[in-house]
Order: C-alpha cells, then structure tokens, then sequence
C-alpha cells in the first residue's frame, strides 16, 4: 500500500497487476475505504473487466463483509472462475446469510462451472446456519454422487447440518462413515447427541473417542458436562471433572461455569460453590450460573448476596443477571431490593427489555404492589399471554377485580387469546367483585374454548357463582368437575356456609371425607362456621377439636374466631369466657368483635361493655367498634354511656371508613360512596329512595338512629341513614334493572343494623330478591327475612 501511493505520488499509472496486488493488500487488512478508492481507479482505467481486478475486489468487499457491493462486481465480471465462486460463496457463510449462500449456489450450478469439496463444504455451512434441511439433503446426495463419501470436511459439514436440524440419527450415519474423524468431528458429533437429548449415546461416544486416543477438545468437554448435567448423573459429572484435570483444562472459564452448573443442578450446592469460589478468572455467565444455581435450589437469600458481589466485582449485570436476582426477589417476597435491584436496571437501560419488565411486574405483583406493577406494564412494547395472565391475575388476588377485568377487555382488543390460567385469574376477578353478568360472559368464553373441563377454571367458576350468591350454579357446576381437590370442595363448602345454608355445607364436608380428600384449614373455616350459622354446638366442638387430633391442622385465630361464635350465638357466655382464657386469644381484635356481636344480640351488657373498652383498645382507629359498642349502650338505653363513647371517639380522631357498594347494571358495574351525589342518576336515586322512605314508614318502620354517632339532630340523623351506599346501590338497581331479576350488592363494610332492617322490608315491599355480600357475610333477603337469621 505504501507503495502505491508512491507510485501515485510520481504519477505513475498502476495496471492490472498492481492494482490486483493492491487490492489482494487491503483485504488482507480489511482497509475498505482505501479498496474502494482502488475501485474507482479501476474504474476509471478501464480495468474493472479484468479477471485478477474483479477476483480481488469480490474477496476484498466479502472479507468486509459487503455482500451486496461483492455480489455486484462478481456478477460485472464477464466471466467467472470456480475461486472467483468459492470466495463469494465463502463470504455469505461467514456473514452468517444462509440462504444467500444457498441462492448463490443455485445460480453457479446453472452455469457450467463444476463445484469443488470446497465448494461444497461452504455451502453446507450455510445449510446448517439457515438450518435448511432439505438443501443439505440435496447436498449430502451430490456428495455421494461424486464420490466424496467419508471426506473429513463434508463429512464434518454434514454432522454439522444434520445436527443443527435435529437429525440425530441422520448425523451419526454421515459420522459413521467418516474414515478419520478428527476432534472437531468427535466434538460435533457429541455435542448433536447431547443437545438432541441423548446425552447416554453421547457419553458413549465420548468413550469410544477415548478408546482411540483422540484428545478431547474444550467442546469435547463442555458438552459432556452438559449431557451429565442433563442425565442428573452426578457420579459421571465427577468423573468428567477428574478428566478436566487430566487434560489441562482446568482453568478453561466456560467448563468451569458449565461445571458449576452441573453441581448447583445436582444438588451439590456446596462443591459448585467450592468450584466458583476457586476459579481464577470468571465471566459474567459464571456469575450468572452462580447465581441462579442458588436460586435453583431454593436458596434465595444466598442469590441476593451473590448479586452485590458481583456488582462488587466489577461486573456489569446483563439480562439473564436481572432475570435471575428478580426471580429470586419474587420468592423472598422482599420488594424492597427488588427495587434497588429495578435502580440497577434503569442504570444500565435494560429498562425497555421485554423480558427484564416482565420479571419486574411478576415481582412486583408477588409483592402486591400493584401500582409499581402497573408501570413495569406499559413499559412493555409487546405483550405476550405470559404478562397478560400475571397482570390480570395479580389485580385479581390483590382484591383489584376491577382492574384485572378491565386489562382483560384490553387483552382481547389486542387480539390475544386467554387460556385456562388466564380465565381463571378473571373469573377470581369477577368473584371478588360479584360482578355475576361479567362472570357468565367468561363462563360462556370457557365453554366455547373448551376449558370447562380444565381444574383451575371449574373450580374458579363455582368460585364466582358462588360468591355472586348464586348456590344452584356454583352446585351444577361443582357436580361436574371431573377431578375434585380440597380447593375444589373448600369453594364449594364455604358458598354453602357463607350463603347460609349450613347443613349443606357439612352434608359437603362428610362427602369430601368419604371421597378421601383430606380437609385443610380453609375447610374448617367452612365447617365451623357452618355449624354456628346452623345453632350445632355440640357439633361444633367435635370438629374443633378433631382438627388437630385426626387431621393434623392447628387451630388459627380465625378457628377460634368460629368458635367463639358459636357459643355466643346461643348464649354460652361463660364457656366462651373460659375458651378465651384458654386459647388465650384477649389480644386479638377479630375475637372480641364476634363476643361483641353476640352480646348485642343476648343484651349481654357486661361482657359486651368489656368486649367493646378492649376492642377500642387494640384499634381505637376503627370506627365500626365505637358503633358496636354504643349500640350496646343505646338498646340498653343507657344515653349517658352513648354520649361517652362519642366523646371518646371524637377525642381519639377517629376517620369515617367511608362506606362503599357496587352494583351491576346492564354489564356495568356502578360504584356508590356514603351520601355521594356524583353519579349522575343521583336525582332519579333519592327521588326513589324518598319514595321507599313513604312505604317503609307505612309498614311501621322506625329508623335504628343509634347508629349514627355523629352530634346531629334526629331528623339528620334518619336522612344520615337514607343515603348509606348500600341503600342509593338498590334504589339505582330498583329504577334500572328489570322487575324479575335479584339485585346483587357488594358493601366494604359490614351492613349497619338500620340498613338491614331496612333491606329485610324493602325485600317483601318490592317483592324482590336482594342479596348483600358484605365483608363478613352473605345477606339474602327474601319476603322480608334475612338468610343470617339477623346475626352477623
Ligand atoms: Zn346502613
Ligand atoms: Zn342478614
């Protein structure tokens, strides 16, 4: 090159030969700048037609890389050698352009040149890059056909092929005939029977390679980790291991993490951490592997270390790195380094990777924290059934059905079919918000998939029937399950209990037993409950104290709960007193609530008053405990002790918990807050409910005012109750629904004594059928009585 500008400098005009060795100089240095000058040169002196000229620039431009530019001149040539073919053949193999080799050697067979070994060899190159099998067949044919059988090199190319298509069996006859294999062959060979999942055949391979004294290679090696790895057979993993020694190749970083793998796999977490640890130079994937090995076996909190030693190393964490630590985020449930773990990635703008966001939101949903999940959400360009099915799962559970409904509409928009998993997330959606009309159009969507038989569905779809209050479905459908597990008949037995239909639910619980389904706690929840709606204590007491003894569950809170239920409803106040102070459960709010209710109800005022000062006491920030208490106080009429408690909650800042239904109309689900005027049919609503008022008056109706603990007047405090948001849901129901139809209510709150009676006459006045879901129960009010029996 100096040379010619030399020549250039003294105005000497190069020829054919000089600007052939020239150009034969910029390949050699890939100076492509520089060759294209000497192309324009050509150009201009009219030596572009020259074979050596065209022949170098061909190697030059596909030595670059530039096929198009390479493929160009080649075919400017007015003729073309057998080379001149190979070089540019040669060039698509290297760029990895499978089908441009293929296509290119389609139009050389069309011409009269005949193709070389070498010819062939590279365009089996480009078969097995483009995995194109069919051509390989073809050239495999043409092979036999001119008598290369058992060459080192086709053969090795066909092994290749064949074993990049996943011809296991097609690959190992090529080998067969193959007279002298050498490593690369061996290599190839074993590395094809180990990724097409006979890793026994490979390792036989190994031995007979062995039994000849070919010396394995790094390949060699590694695909033998590979295949003990996958045979789980940790003996001939050692054995290999020994062999990395004998070899030389212990310091080789990807036998090593290969190694690691193997180990962490097996089980051997501590002889993979003894191998990273001693390893002289390590990798990100040797980090990686590390990391996940510990995740693999469970142990979740060591991959958290790991990741600050690998930062502390230098190592800059790529996708896998993130994939792998949020994983183990997600196990721990630990949020809080999950999201320094979420700095990490925006540090290092893996922040628009699809599959970094979508552990970022399995994370964050696993961690219940939504809104954080939200965001991971849009972030994502495309989205796949994978995300959508977390997403729509995650709101789901976390009580945001409708959230997880409304990204379910979404999905469907874009075009994505749910699955079972992904039905099954909505329906629990649908439950969570007894929303039965959005519950039946999935139904009818399982049908038509032909998910009905699938587990998870059937059992969300009882699930959904049954928490609409809609038994008779939930029943049908739970008959029909094909396979029915404890969380199968725990849905089944809970809709019965929480429905109030009691001896159903521990009909239910004798039929699981007699099907050898063993119960779990939740079924007890079931049980027990059913039996105190039902007044059976004796009954009660068996299977309380039969959870431990026969089935190994321990009583919670939760059971005692029930429990304490159970004897208040019938009035067993000193059994309950006693069965307090033995399962020493004073400390618990749920349980003095219950004694509370059950005090109202039998006018226990001491124990209720006790009940009350101790509930306040564990949460003087809730409001509902002053209500119940002063309840207590005002059937008693005791107005002085009434005004105490308001006093006192006055004093301590208690909040209003505002009170929130939600009702379906016409496939949309309205929402209603205490005396909020904003939907936009409020008119319409109080003009109905001054209306229902009339009736409700009529039929001696007179309103429980010691429910409202605020310092009103008494006509405030009736109107006070008029517009709880249980009440403007059914007068929205009342004017919007048709005449026949039951009005399904869901309340956040537990329904107030007035608003119960209230529900209990307007049931019989407008002679329909409603049902409130409340946070404790079901109430179905029907002819004017309540499924509750007025306990809850
Ligand atoms: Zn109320
Ligand atoms: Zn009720």
């Amino acid at each position: 090159m100096y040379m010619r500008s030399e020549m250039q400098n003294e105005g000497i005009m190069p020829n054919e030969f000089t600007l052939a060795t020239g150009l034969k100089a910029c390949s050699l240095c890939l100076a492509l700048d520089l060759g294209k000058q000497m192309h324009a040169q050509a150009f201009k002196l009219g030596l572009l037609l020259d074979l050596f000229v065209g022949s170098a620039l061909v190697d030059l431009y596909s030595k670059c890389g530039e096929m198009e530019l390479a493929s160009r001149t080649f075919f400017g040539m007015p003729e073309q050698n057998e080379v001149t073919w190979n070089v540019l053949l040669n060039g698509y193999a290297q760029a990895g352009d499978g089908i441009g080799v293929l296509k290119l050697f389609c139009c050389m067979m069309e011409s009269d040149v005949k193709s070389s070994k070498f010819t062939l060899t590279t365009v089996l190159k480009g078969c097995a890059n483009s995995k194109n099998l069919r051509q390989g067949q073809v050239i495999h044919s043409m092979i036999i056909k001119y008598g290369y059988e058992g060459d080192e090199f086709l053969g090795c190319g066909l092994v290749d092929t064949y074993s990049k298509c996943g011809m296991a069996i097609d690959a190992l006859e090529v080998f067969k005939k193959i007279k002298k294999p050498d490593i690369v062959v061996w290599s190839a060979m074993i590395t094809c029977l180990d990724q097409q999942g006979q890793s026994d055949e490979s390792i036989k391979l190994f031995h007979l390679m062995r039994s000849i004294s070919t010396r394995p290679n790094h390949y060699t090696i590694c695909s033998l980790v590979s295949a003990a790895t996958n045979m789980e057979d940790y003996q001939y993993g050692r054995s290999i291991h020994a062999c990395v020694w004998k070899y030389g190749f212990e310091t080789d970083i990807s036998i090593n993490n290969a190694l690691v793998t193997m180990y962490m796999k097996s089980g051997c977490v501590n002889e993979g951490a003894r191998l990273f640890e001693s390893m002289i130079e390590r990798d990100l994937v040797s980090w990686n592997t590390y990391l996940s090995g510990f995740h693999d076996s469970g142990m979740y909190d060591r991959s958290l270390t790991i990741f600050g030693h690998l930062l502390e190393d230098g190592f800059i964490p790529n996708m896998y790195t993130f994939i792998g630590i949020l994983r183990s985020c997600s196990c721990l449930l630990d949020v809080h380094f999950g999201r320094q773990v979420h700095t990490h990635i925006i540090k290092n703008d893996l922040d628009d990777n699809d599959f970094v966001q979508t552990a970022l939101i399995d994370m964050y949903a696993k961690c219940m924290c939504m809104e954080d999940a939200d965001v991971a959400f849009n972030r994502l360009s495309s989205r796949d059934l994978f995300t959508w099915t977390v997403i729509i799962t995650s709101h789901a559970q976390t009580n945001q059905g409708e959230k997880a409904l409304s990204y379910f509409r979404q999905m469907q928009q874009e075009g994505v079919k749910p699955n079972e998993f992904t039905l099954a997330g909505c329906l629990s959606g649908c439950s969570s918000l007894a929303s039965l009309e959005g519950g039946q159009q999935l139904h009818s969507m399982v049908f038509k998939r032909g998910h009905l038989s699938d587990m998870f569905v059937g059992s969300a779809l009882v699930d959904m029937y049954a928490k609409c209050g809609c038994m008779e479905e939930a029943e049908t459908l739970f008959e029909a399950l094909i396979c029915r597990d404890t969380v199968a008949w725990n849905t089944i037995i809970c809709g019965y209990s929480q429905n109030g239909q009691g001896n159903k639910a521990l009909e239910a619980f004798q039929m699981m037993l007699d099907e050898g389904i063993s119960p779990d706690e939740v079924t007890f929840i079931g049980i027990l409950s059913a039996c105190s709606h039902q007044g059976l204590v004796e009954e009660g007491k068996k299977h309380f104290h039969s959870m431990y003894r026969d089935f190994g569950i321990s009583p919670t809170v939760n059971h005692c709960a029930c429990m304490v239920d159970i004897l208040g409803r019938v009035g067993k106040f000193d059994e309950l007193e006693d069965f307090i102070k033995k399962m020493q459960l004073s400390q618990h709010a749920l349980i003095w609530e219950t004694v509370l209710g059950a005090c109202k109800m039998h006018g226990n005022l001491a124990l209720g008053e006790k009940a009350g000062n101790k509930l306040i006491d564990l949460q003087p920030e809730k409001e509902t405990n002053y209500i119940l208490l002063s309840n207590i106080f005002a059937t008693k009429g005791k107005w002085d002790d009434v005004k105490r408690i308001r006093t006192l909650m006055s004093s301590k800042g208690v909040k209003k918990e505002p009170g929130c239904s939600w009702v379906e109309a016409n496939g949309q689900a309205h929402t209603f807050v205490s005396h909020d005027c904003s939907h936009p049919q409020i008119q319409e609503i109080h003009l109905k409910l001054e209306e229902l008022d009339k009736e409700l008056t009529a039929v001696g109706y007179v309103p429980k005012t010691e429910y409202v603990l605020h310092n009103v007047e008494e006509t405030e405090k009736r109107e006070y109750l008029r517009y709880h948001s249980e009440r403007l849901a059914l007068a929205f129901a009342l004017i919007n629904t048709s005449a026949t139809k039951k009005i399904r209510i869901l309340k956040n709150l537990r329904i107030c004594g007035d608003c119960h009676d209230v529900m209990k006459l307007l049931s019989s006045i407008t002679d329909r059928e409603i049902v409130i879901r409340d946070v404790h129960r079901f109430h179905h009010f029907k002819s004017g009585a309540c499924s509750c029996n007025d306990f809850w």
